[in-house]
């Protein structure tokens, strides 16, 4: 009996993958500022070679033991012109051709299934421009500086998470965490812009996959003076709520439940693509050690600002900041934060996360957080830090010459600042800091 089921499943699931092979069921295409995507749905796992041809442009890829049961697309975008197939082998195999319409640096991969997606056969074209990379991020514009040393604005990178063939986490009404957070990300964008003394940056500006480490190295490429990726958290549990605000945890998360939430981000890479800088993360996790403890601290305290305004729009899932080992939040050099901006997994936030309104409060509060934070640590050459001079309560040992030495003024304007005549001053006497330049 039990022989005779075996049988009739079999028979069943035969006609669904091709007889004596795997099939390409489908492709889809992703266009980011510097790369292109092409995703081929296969119904198994794949044995592919990938070679280029110029004069013109094309990447061959050829499937051994594939057929093709698909509409190939004639693709669009800055490179991708179009694809092509033909049988080879008698039938047997397939080639697969990607007309280009300029030069790019192709890599392939195979991807495993998800919730989302089976078997995939990945093809990255990498752009390939004079001007490499220049693309990706919204070039400031430029303000003809009068001198040398003119105040810049303070650079905020903001970093939507997830993307292309990376859903993240899905709502029960079948929102995506990917669409709220780039549109909770573009809100932040929207304040940014109008913000005298900061200016944003988009780590993603759409809807395509970016690697772990490259959110964080587009972030060093833009200079940026702090990092906020926004999430929307899922649990299993639907009556599980509130926002969450974390930060780099070098020695493990605070719980769990954190922990959990980390490998679940983390894994991003395995979703929308295999990490191919691991030698970067190598090399980033030396550097961690060195000078990654006072970056904490710094994310520590912008976390906290961020999380006592997302207390006042709404419910906060836990009291304080917490710590785990993301990622996207290991820049030794940046301070850097993740919001996870509520439960997408609870009906009721899920309904919140589409409301623009409520992504607009969001935005909002995550920009008065960081607002708030460099009110008083913003870096001495940016507009912000002069805007407004800084106060300075004495403490015990300190003399007018540290202080001045810290602050890079010279003695002489600090005590025209402050009207003293000597060097006497008194434990819990504040001081005005003058700007520098000031005399
Ligand atoms: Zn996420």
């Amino acid at each position: 009996m039990r022989r005779i089921t075996t049988l009739l499943l079999l028979l069943l699931i035969a006609p669904l993958s091709y007889a004596g092979g795997v099939a390409v069921e489908g492709v889809r295409l992703w266009n980011a500022p510097e790369h292109t995507r092409v995703v081929f749905d296969v119904s198994g796992p794949v044995e592919h070679k990938l070679f280029t041809l110029s004069n013109p442009s094309r990447v061959v890829v050829d499937l051994k033991g594939v057929k093709l049961k698909t509409k190939l697309s004639q693709g669009d975008g800055p490179v991708l012109g179009g694809i092509r197939s033909a049988p080879r082998n008698k039938g047997q195999d397939l080639r697969l051709v990607l007309d280009l319409k300029q030069a790019a640096k192709p890599k392939s991969f195979l991807l495993k299934p998800t919730q989302e997606y089976g078997h995939r056969l990945v093809i990255d074209l990498d752009h390939v421009t004079a001007s490499k990379g220049a693309a990706v991020i919204a070039k400031p514009v430029e303000r003809p500086s009068v001198k040398p040393t003119a105040l810049r604005d303070l650079v905020v990178a903001i970093d939507a998470g997830h993307g292309g063939e990376d859903p993240g986490a899905r709502g029960r009404r079948g929102t995506r965490e990917k669409d709220v957070v780039l549109a909770i990300a573009r809100q932040l964008e929207t304040l940014l812009k109008s913000e005298r003394g900061m200016r944003p940056v988009m780590i993603r500006t759409g809807d395509y996959y970016i690697g772990l480490s490259k959110r964080t190295a587009l972030a060093r490429r833009a200079k940026a003076d702090i990092f906020v990726s926004i999430h929307a958290d899922a649990f299993r549990d639907r009556r599980a709520r509130g926002a969450s605000v974390y930060v780099l945890s070098s020695r493990g998360a605070t719980n769990e439940a954190a922990r959990w939430l980390a490998d679940s981000e983390n894994a991003a890479d395995l979703v929308g693509g295999v990490s191919l800088d691991d030698k970067d993360d190598l090399l980033a996790s030396v550097l961690l050690d060195l000078s990654q403890t006072a970056t904490i601290e710094a994310s520590l305290a912008v976390a906290d600002r961020v999380l006592a305004e997302l207390k006042g729009i709404g419910r906060v899932h836990k009291r304080g900041v917490e710590q785990a080992g993301f990622r996207v939040l290991k820049s030794p050099d940046i301070p850097s934060i993740l919001v996870e901006t509520a439960f997408i997994s609870n009906p009721e936030e899920e309904r919140k996360l589409r409301d623009p309104r409520h992504q607009k409060r969001v935005a909002k509060a995550i920009l008065n957080g960081v607002r708030a934070y460099f009110a008083n640590n913003a870096p001495p050459d940016t507009l912000i830090a002069a805007q407004k001079p800084q106060r300075h309560t004495i403490r015990r040992g300190e003399t007018l010459g540290h202080i001045a030495q810290q602050y890079r003024v010279s003695l002489n304007s600090l005590r025209k600042a402050n009207r003293i005549r000597g060097d006497v001053v008194r434990v819990g006497q504040t001081l005005t800091i003058p700007l520098s330049g000031d005399t």
